[in-house]
């Protein structure tokens, strides 16, 4: 197992810790020998905590065995990708106070993510697969308005689009360039995927996760060498080995 998805595990199981001494400190209150004020509330805070406690440590069993076998469990799946998704906002707080960067928890968040998603082996048809691109991988100085239309582009090879096209050719599936959450929940409404292949930087990709769920979404870190949302870069063979993983060969228009 990678140690980048160490951290969010790790992180988890230190959220279980936490929310175990919380319900053994309200056991102690609840038990008390004098009558204690707001029995009830803290009755049905202990019962939510130790459905959540539960619920953590099941998570975590089925995460790491799901993560180490490559294997996902269907029934279970889901489940578990809820948990995750219900617990990250709780992750990212407790990391923050351990004085973890928000980008840190983030990649660790997406590689689970990942790992899940490739443990599910979910193979989807080219057309029923979209690519979302972050507007910042097109060069600034650039002209060509490809957020309307991404094959506005001239192929003129300067950034990452050029060959980020070619593959959406060879492979038929659908494209957007987008350049906020709103532009891609709009992509996602109207073209209607059955899986999305996204890129974008720590922050966009987890809400974008989160925002999607349950529709799987993979996620691809853009690399940013010259700072944020600026000429930011994505390798196409990074690209074209996530498209290997989500579909299905035998349908890849083979004659572009
Ligand atoms: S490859 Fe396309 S999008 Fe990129 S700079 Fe050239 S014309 Fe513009």
């Amino acid at each position: 197992m990678k140690p980048k998805k160490r951290l969010f595990l790790g992180l988890s199981l230190f959220l279980f810790g936490i929310i175990f001494l919380l319900l053994l400190l309200l056991a102690y209150y609840l038990r008390s020998p004098e009558e204690p004020i707001f029995r009830f509330p803290i009755i049905v805070a202990f019962v939510c905590l130790m459905l959540l406690a539960l619920a953590v440590l099941a998570s975590l069993g089925i995460i790491i065995f799901i993560l180490i076998a490559g294997n996902s469990i269907s029934v279970l799946n889901r489940i578990v990708e809820k948990v995750v998704v219900f617990i990250f906002p709780f992750i990212l707080h407790l990391g923050k106070f351990l004085h973890i960067t928000q980008d840190k928890v983030q990649r660790s968040f997406i590689e689970i993510n990942n790992g899940l998603l490739e443990a599910r082996r979910l193979k989807v048809l080219p057309h029923e697969l979209l690519i979302l691109l972050p507007h910042c991988l097109q060069k600034d100085t650039c002209p060509h308005k490809i957020t309307r239309d991404p094959f506005n582009c001239h192929r003129c090879g300067n950034c990452p689009i050029h060959e980020l096209l070619s593959l959406v050719e060879e492979w038929g599936v659908k494209v957007r360039v987008v350049t906020g959450g709103t532009l891609a929940r709009k992509a996602v409404e109207v073209l209607k995927p059955r899986c999305i292949l996204a890129v974008a930087c720590e922050r966009d990709l987890t809400s974008g996760i989160i925002d999607s769920f349950p529709l799987p979404v993979w996620g691809l870190l853009n690399e940013r060498p010259y700072g944020p949302c600026f000429n930011t870069f994505v390798s196409s063979e990074d690209v074209e080995k996530a498209l290997q993983r989500l579909v299905k060969r035998r349908y890849v228009n083979v004659s572009v």
